[in-house]
């Protein structure tokens, strides 16, 4: 018996007009180019995905309201 490491294969989605290039794995799960943590089924839910990421940044760098 022998460890293999899985093969990851770079793949480019297109997703309403955006272009994303992830990673997709033996099993034909895609993974996520920004924090490699998950593991999607299909290119529309890596898609939300990354835009939840998109949205936690713009809150991020978004400055906190002033009360004056
Ligand atoms: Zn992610």
């Amino acid at each position: 018996m022998s460890v293999r490491k899985s093969k990851r294969m770079k793949v480019i989605i297109e997703y309403k007009g955006s272009i994303v290039e992830a990673e997709r794995d033996e099993r034909g799960l895609y993974s996520c180019p920004i924090c490699n943590k998950y593991l999607f089924y299909s290119p529309s839910d890596l898609m939300h995905h990354i835009v939840s990421h998109a949205k936690g940044i713009i809150k991020h760098v978004r400055p906190a309201p002033r009360r004056h």
